[in-house]
């Protein structure tokens, strides 16, 4: 009979984050209760100068985030639980803030690397709101994705496709500029994420058009063709979401002959430990 896969989800948020529901606990229970072996909880990353405020706790709560994580170790033995977030990247702060404050000071196993912002004409704005005219910012997330590979502070880096949002065309210059990360995220051995809280979103209607706001097609089979790693991730925000729709995202990334790494990613947050020892 063969083996199968544990179920791996790194991708969890809470209510602190202001747009989540549910307690560290209550995604726990729901996980145990969906055969979740291995839990990692996401938050979006606090910053000291209280940078993005509205999508995450304040900094000073994240040493509680911290304790509930551990304490949720305790209620919840044979749950793995992983305790990390989803970082922004901000180059005022430098690679050194993430290693030390985060993984040193807090002790965190893990950061997942994501663009959700971007400046239009110094205006900040979500990056789902890049118009296919305005390629160049396109270009400033992948640059800022490279550069937080390049900085080895993330565990993978979660949906890359998320500024592709209101495209309707997969140009040479996008495949251009993917094809950049993709090699980026092979040089650095750091896998890509396919996003399944894209698949729960309602679609986006551009015109008589609509279509799933991410993942995007032309970004996967490329993947697919470059040989890049994809991990999925649920990105929870309610706790049945810790595993609900994820079987789809699977079906989803074997259509295009995607590896995933999800069992071998957790198990390289804890070198120590085999991913044997995750039951
Ligand atoms: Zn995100």
């Amino acid at each position: 009979m063969m083996k199968q896969p544990l179920r791996v989800n790194l991708h969890t948020h809470t209510r602190r984050c202001k747009h989540a529901q549910g307690e560290i606990s209550d995604y726990c229970a729901e996980a145990v209760r969906q055969n979740v072996a291995v839990l990692g909880f996401s938050d979006h990353s606090p910053f000291p100068g209280g940078e993005y405020a509205s999508t995450r706790m304040d900094f000073t709560e994240l040493a509680d985030y911290c304790d509930d994580i551990r304490r949720a170790r305790e209620a919840f033995p044979d749950l793995t639980v992983l305790a990390g977030l989803e970082a922004d990247y901000l180059p005022a702060l430098g690679p050194s803030f993430y290693r030390e404050v985060y993984l040193g000071e807090y002790g965190l196993d893990y950061l997942i690397g994501a663009v959700h912002f971007t400046r239009r004409a110094g205006e900040l704005i979500w990056v789902g709101d890049i118009t296919p005219e305005e390629t160049e910012l396109v270009r400033g997330c992948i640059e800022e994705s490279i550069q937080m590979m390049e900085n080895g502070l993330i565990a993978y880096l979660a949906h890359p496709d998320m500024a592709l949002v209101r495209f309707r065309t997969w140009t040479p210059e996008l495949a251009a500029l993917y094809r950049d990360l993709m090699q980026a995220s092979i040089t650095f051995d750091i896998p890509l994420e396919i996003n399944a809280y894209g698949f729960r979103k309602p679609p986006v209607q551009n015109g008589p058009e609509s279509r799933r706001q991410y993942p995007w097609n032309p970004v996967w089979e490329l993947a697919a063709e470059c040989g890049v790693k994809t991990v999925i991730g649920a990105d929870a925000h309610k706790p049945v979401d810790v595993w609900s729709n994820m079987p789809e995202v699977f079906d989803y990334s074997r259509q295009f002959g995607l590896v995933n790494y999800n069992e071998a990613t957790a198990a390289r947050l804890h070198p120590a430990r085999k991913t044997a020892d995750f039951r």
